[in-house]
């Protein structure tokens, strides 16, 4: 039996496997390789690289970090996470098992892409993305749309329109908009292209464009994919986890599920899906999971 099984091995999992080697705590982080770290072509806002680092260059510092704290990661997915008692789990990797006494989440999410033709293509000249948060700043005063539905394709609009006032939003479903939402729209000029979607190419200029079923083609400085994700947190929710409605796990302020003994830290909690957000709550997680084990034997 481990002191705790950490699923996941992006920020907030290898964060947390560092804390808590460094707690001299037993721990097996399991990772299934398909970090949205390592989808990153350079961040500029993580705290501590002025110059900005690649994604997979900061997931690999954070390995290095693990193993020289005397951690390592198993490769392979988590299938079934089963309580079997007070201080007691029970996960499942392929043909073996893990027993652990706690459990880190953290799994991340899955961004969802427009399914049409052209978009794996497009995304990768790095100028489709996902984060305006992330990268809004660097993408200030260009050309850029938003693929988007609804209100919440609104509100992403709002957002970034902090950084350009030359704005698309894209609804490839038309959804009937609120009359205030719409008047909204107009009254910051962002054009409102309703219609559905035939392809994403890029043009001569390496630009990521759109062309609509009627045949118009759009094409952008940047386009924001805006259309929501799916959270990774089936392992949680299987055990009655709590969750904030749309499957991001609620958890206390030590990082702790409604599930004792669960914990979750990063993007498959109800937060900031950022990495400072992910390594700062991995921190607190692992500090919670070591005092609540008690001595180290
Ligand atoms: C294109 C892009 C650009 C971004 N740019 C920035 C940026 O500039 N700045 C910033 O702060 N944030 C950025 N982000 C967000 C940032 O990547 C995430 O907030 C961060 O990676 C979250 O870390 P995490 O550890 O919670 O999840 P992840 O990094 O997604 O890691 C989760 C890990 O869990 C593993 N896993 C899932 N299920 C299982 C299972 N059942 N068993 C075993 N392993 C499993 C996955 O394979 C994955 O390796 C960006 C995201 C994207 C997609």
């Amino acid at each position: 039996m481990i002191d705790c099984l950490v699923i996941g091995g992006g920020p907030a999992g290898l964060t947390a496997g560092i804390y808590l080697r460094r707690y001299f705590r037993d721990v097996a982080i399991v990772d299934a390789g398909c970090s949205r770290a390592a989808m990153i072509p350079r961040t500029y806002n993580c705290p501590g690289f002025p110059a900005g680092i690649p994604g997979p260059e900061l997931l690999s510092r954070l390995r290095e970090q693990l193993e020289r704290n005397g951690g390592k990661i198993t490769e392979g997915r988590v299938s079934r996470l089963r309580k079997l008692g007070a201080n007691e789990f029970m996960a499942e990797v392929g043909d073996t098992t893990i027993a652990a006494r706690t459990v880190l989440l953290a799994t991340g999410i899955e961004d969802i892409d427009p399914d049409l033709p052209g978009f794996d293509e497009a995304k990768k000249s790095e100028r489709i993305r996902y984060c305006p948060i992330c990268d809004g700043f660097e993408f200030r005063d260009q050309n850029i749309a938003v693929v988007g539905a609804g209100e919440h394709g609104v509100r992403e609009a709002r957002f970034i329109l902090n950084y350009s006032k030359e704005l698309t939003l894209i609804d490839f479903d038309a959804t009937d908009l609120d009359q205030t939402l719409k008047d909204w729209l107009k009254m910051h000029n962002v054009r409102l292209i309703q219609q559905q979607g035939r392809r994403f190419f890029l043009n001569e200029e390496e630009k990521p464009c759109v062309e609509m079923a009627n045949g118009e083609q759009h094409c952008f400085d940047v386009i924001y994919s805006a259309l929501g994700s799916r959270v990774r947190s089936n392992l949680a929710l299987d055990l009655g986890a709590e969750h904030d409605g749309g499957d991001c796990l609620s958890v206390d302020k030590h990082l702790q599920t409604s599930v004792t003994g669960l914990y979750a830290a990063g993007d498959v909690v109800s937060s900031l899906d950022q990495l400072a957000v992910a390594i700062g709550q991995a921190a607190i997680a692992a500090t919670a999971i070591h005092n609540s084990l008690g001595m180290v034997d």
